[in-house]
């Protein structure tokens, strides 16, 4: 820990803070967790006691930002991150363990000004837009998938089982369970759960919430999934393409704006029932998606699981019902008004949940506040078109490698926007960094190919 000054720097009410310390008190915790991530969403950690508690919630608790991935350099480093009593949880415990509780941080300067390369601000200010274009919550719901493995050095999978296979070949039903159950007891309610396509491959869907409180689950589901793995022997990963010719993991995100209470996205007299705001905001993110393609899938692998044939999505289109496009509407029912949503296929669920919320988020609001117009949907399954087709229906593709994103993104003015100039020009350091160490990597596949014939 580095030494910062001590000064008030709390940004909840004394009321919140208060409750913090009675619940640490009732419950006998015997240390708290304070989490926030760094540029890619690594969770980062560190544990205090409860005699510090206080100080660290009015104060917040200093730490060395040049050594987390794309904060400052050393000569302005001192950082303090300071816990968001909102975010108070215990995390699951069984009799005879040792009470945890954990509390996200928002993270600040020594001067308590909120620090510009903090994933969660860049959030926040995203959400400061759409209230100031009249909207007041940003429903997010995502599906996380990930496979389980032997070990963390291999893949060898734990059943050959498929979509919603049932118990026999799905060995992991138990272990599926025993999640769902951390997951619930800190405060994340799960909406359904389910073996994926691939072998060993799962999905548990949790309720949605607004982008914010969202994307603090995200990262608590990342964790609980891969502690509760690993204490029943096995490893959980949500690596978006771990096995070649089988379906990757991806985060498909449902969204939906709401204002006073009603979902903005819906219209009743609309053939596909969407307002004029949904159709603005579902051509925004399409018309950015390329642009924002390095955030919602960062890493070189992510560009695996984005290929014709694995329900990935490919293509830059929308539709009612298919799931090669990149936005779905998942149809209309009566009486469903409320949950009107577009269904965004390309994120993974590797990403960093804050920058890509925040991204997805001005991407729509850009196509609202500009008014783009929608393009038809795209009902055939756009895998089968074929290049001069896709052409005449002017449909674009995604990034096909992270090089190719990186360029996409360094040159996007929405891009810029979003993040905000400090982590932008970090992000894009790190990235084409990550990108210029791989593509001077051999690979197997070439040698194979090439190396008996040439
Ligand atoms: N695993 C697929 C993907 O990479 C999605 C499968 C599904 O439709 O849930 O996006
Ligand atoms: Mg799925």
């Amino acid at each position: 820990m580095t030494q910062v000054e001590s000064k008030f720097r709390a940004t909840s009410s004394e009321e919140a803070r208060k409750d913090v310390l009675r619940k640490v008190e009732q419950e006998n915790v015997q240390f708290a967790l304070l989490w926030f991530t760094d540029l890619e969403g690594h969770l980062k950690s560190f544990a205090i006691t409860p005699g510090e508690l206080e100080g660290a919630l009015n104060d917040g608790m200093g730490f060395d930002g040049s050594s987390i991935t794309g904060f400052n350099a050393i000569e302005e480093s001192d950082m303090v991150a300071i816990p968001d009593p909102g975010t108070f949880q215990l995390m699951p415990w069984k009799e005879g363990e040792t009470k945890v509780a954990r509390m996200i941080c928002d993270v600040v300067t020594p001067d308590g000004e909120p620090y510009d390369g903090d994933p969660r601000y860049v959030l926040r200010l995203a959400l400061e837009r759409m209230q100031s274009m009249g909207f007041d919550t940003f429903n997010i719901g995502p599906e996380l998938e990930y496979f389980l493995f032997k070990a963390n050095d291999g893949t060898e999978t734990l059943d050959e089982g498929g979509y919603f296979a049932m118990t026999t070949l799905d060995a992991a039903t138990e272990l599926r369970q025993e999640t769902i159950h951390a997951l619930e007891s800190m405060g994340i309610l799960v909406e359904y759960a389910h073996h994926e396509v691939g072998p060993s491959q799962h999905e548990i869907d949790i309720q949605f919430a607004p982008a914010l409180e969202m994307a603090d689950h995200t990262l608590t589901y990342r964790l609980i999934v891969k502690e509760i793995a690993a204490k029943n022997g096995v490893y959980a990963t949500f690596m978006p393409k771990p096995l070649f010719g089988e379906n990757g993991s991806g985060m498909h995100t449902h969204q939906s704006l709401f204002s006073d209470g009603r979902n903005a996205f819906f219209d009743e007299s609309d053939k596909w029932h969407l307002s004029e705001t949904g159709k603005a905001f579902i051509a925004g993110q399409l018309r950015h998606a390329r642009e924002i393609s390095a955030v919602f899938a960062q890493w070189v692998n992510s560009y695996k699981r984005l290929v014709p044939g694995y329900e990935a999505p490919v293509y830059v289109a929308w539709s009612q019902r298919n799931r090669s496009a990149l936005i779905r509407i998942p149809l209309y029912k009566p009486g469903s008004e409320q949950a009107t949503r577009a269904e965004i296929r390309c994120p993974d669920p590797a990403c960093n949940p804050y920058l890509t919320f925040a991204c997805l988020l001005h991407a729509g609001l850009e196509g609202i506040e500009r008014g783009y117009e929608l393009p038809d949907p795209m009902e055939t399954n756009l895998y089968h078109l074929t290049p001069e087709q896709r052409r005449e229906r002017g449909i674009t593709a995604l990034p096909e490698t992270l090089g190719e994103a990186i360029d996409e993104l360094a040159g996007s003015e929405l891009a810029r926007k979003a993040l905000g100039p400090h982590i932008f020009d970090r992000y894009v350091e790190i990235k084409r960094k990550e990108w210029d160490e791989y593509r001077v990597q051999l690979s197997e596949w070439e040698l194979r190919r090439y190396l008996p014939t040439l």
